[in-house]
C-alpha cells in the first residue's frame, strides 16, 4: 500500500521496481552509496497538541531521491537496508541529521525519529544517540525515538536496559503503530514507555464505520489504556475533520495526518509551524 507520496508516484515505482530478485540487487547496489552521495534525505511532519492547537515537534520521514528511478518509499528500502545491515549507518545519519535541523528549531519544539529493530540488536544505539545529542547541542528533551514492536521481540533485559539508559538522557519513547502487532498489550506492561502512537489503521476505521460502534470502541479503549498508563497518546494518520473531532472527544492528546500538514522539508518547518499555531480551523 502506498504510504506518503501519492498514488501516482508509487504505482509508477512499483512497475519500474517489481520485485525480481535482480531488480532487488539492483536497488541494494545503488541504496550502498545513497549516504556518500547525499541521496537521502529527512522530510518532517507536524504533532499536533489537541488540547493546546499547537505543534508540539516533528515526525522526521527517510526519502530517498534515486538518480534514475525517483523518489523511492521507505517502505520499498528501509527493509532492503535491514536485510543488508545498512540501516545502522542510515539510521545513524538520520539521527543526526534530525537532531542537527530540531537545534535550529523554537525552543520546546521536539523531533521523533524512527528506531528500526536492526540498530537495537547491531547498532550502538545509546552511544549514537549521545553522539548526535552531544554534536548538535540539542537536549535530549526534545528528542523522541519511535519504536515498533519488532524492536523488543527478542532480548527483553537488555532493550530494557536500554530504554531505561535513553530515558535517563530526557529522551522520550514511544511506541509506534500500536495495535498492529500480535502482543502490543505485553509490551506496555513490560516496557517504560512515554507514549502511544495509535496505528492509521484504527484511525481510518473511524471514518471508514461511522455507524458502527466497534472502531470508536476500540479506539476510545486504547486511549483509555494510555492515559491509565500514565502515557500520552498520539493518532497517526488523521486525514478527516471528523476524525480529530472524535479523537478530541475522547480525550486524545496528539494528532498527525495529511489534515493537519503532509511531511515538509527542512525548510519548510517554521512557515508550518506559524501556520498551524496561527490556523483556527483544527
Ligand atoms: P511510521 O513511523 O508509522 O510513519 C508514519 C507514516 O505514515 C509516514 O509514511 C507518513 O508519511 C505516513 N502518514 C502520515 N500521515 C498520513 C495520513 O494522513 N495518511 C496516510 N495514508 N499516511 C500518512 P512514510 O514516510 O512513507 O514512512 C513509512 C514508514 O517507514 C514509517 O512509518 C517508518 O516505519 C519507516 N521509516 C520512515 N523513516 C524512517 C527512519 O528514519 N528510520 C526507520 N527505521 N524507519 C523509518
Ligand atoms: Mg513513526
Ligand atoms: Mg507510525
Ligand atoms: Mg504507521
Amino acid at each position: 500500500q502506498a504510504k506518503a507520496n501519492g498514488r501516482g508516484t508509487y504505482r509508477i515505482f512499483e512497475t519500474a521496481m517489481g520485485q525480481s530478485f535482480r531488480e532487488r540487487e539492483a536497488l541494494k547496489q545503488d541504496l550502498r552509496g545513497a549516504v556518500a552521495r547525499g541521496e537521502l534525505h529527512l522530510v518532517y511532519q507536524p504533532l499536533l497538541d489537541l488540547a493546546t492547537n499547537r505543534v508540539n515537534g516533528f515526525e522526521a520521514l527517510l526519502r530517498w531521491h534515486h538518480p534514475t528511478r525517483g523518489l523511492v518509499p521507505p517502505v520499498f528500502f528501509i527493509p532492503v537496508a535491514e536485510e543488508m545491515g545498512l540501516i545502522v549507518e542510515i539510521g545513524a545519519w538520520a539521527l543526526d541529521r534530525a537532531c542537527h535541523d530540531a537545534a535550529t528549531w523554537p525552543e520546546g519544539i521536539t523531533v521523533a525519529v524512527n528506531l528500526s529493530s536492526v540498530q537495537f540488536r547491531t547498532g550502538n544505539v545509546l552511544q549514537t544517540v549521545a553522539h548526535s545529542l552531544l554534536q548538535s547541542g540539542l537536549s535530549g528533551k526534545r528528542l523522541q525515538l519511535e519504536i515498533t514492536e519488532s524492536v523488543l521481540l527478542a532480548d527483553s533485559a537488555a532493550n530494557l536496559e536500554l530504554l531505561h539508559a535513553l530515558r535517563t538522557l530526557g529522551i522520550t519513547i514511544s511506541m509506534d503503530d500500536f495495535g498492529t502487532g500480535y502482543s502490543s498489550l505485553s509490551y506496555l506492561r513490560s516496557y517504560p514507555f512515554d507514549k502511544i502512537k495509535i496505528d492509521r489503521s484504527f484511525v481510518s476505521d473511524l471514518s471508514m464505520n461511522e455507524a458502527s460502534a466497534g472502531p470508536k470502541a476500540i479506539v476510545r479503549a486504547i486511549i483509555g489504556l494510555a492515559q491509565s498508563l500514565g502515557m500520552t497518546i498520539t493518532a497517526e494518520g488523521v486525514e478527516t475533520a471528523s476524525q480529530i473531532s472524535v479523537l478530541r472527544s475522547m480525550g486524545c492528546n496528539e494528532v498527525q495526518g495529511f489534515l493537519i500538514s503532509k511531511p515538509v522539508g527542512a525548510e519548510g518547518v517554521a512557515e508550518t509551524i506559524s501556520r498551524l499555531n496561527n490556523a483556527s480551523v483544527l
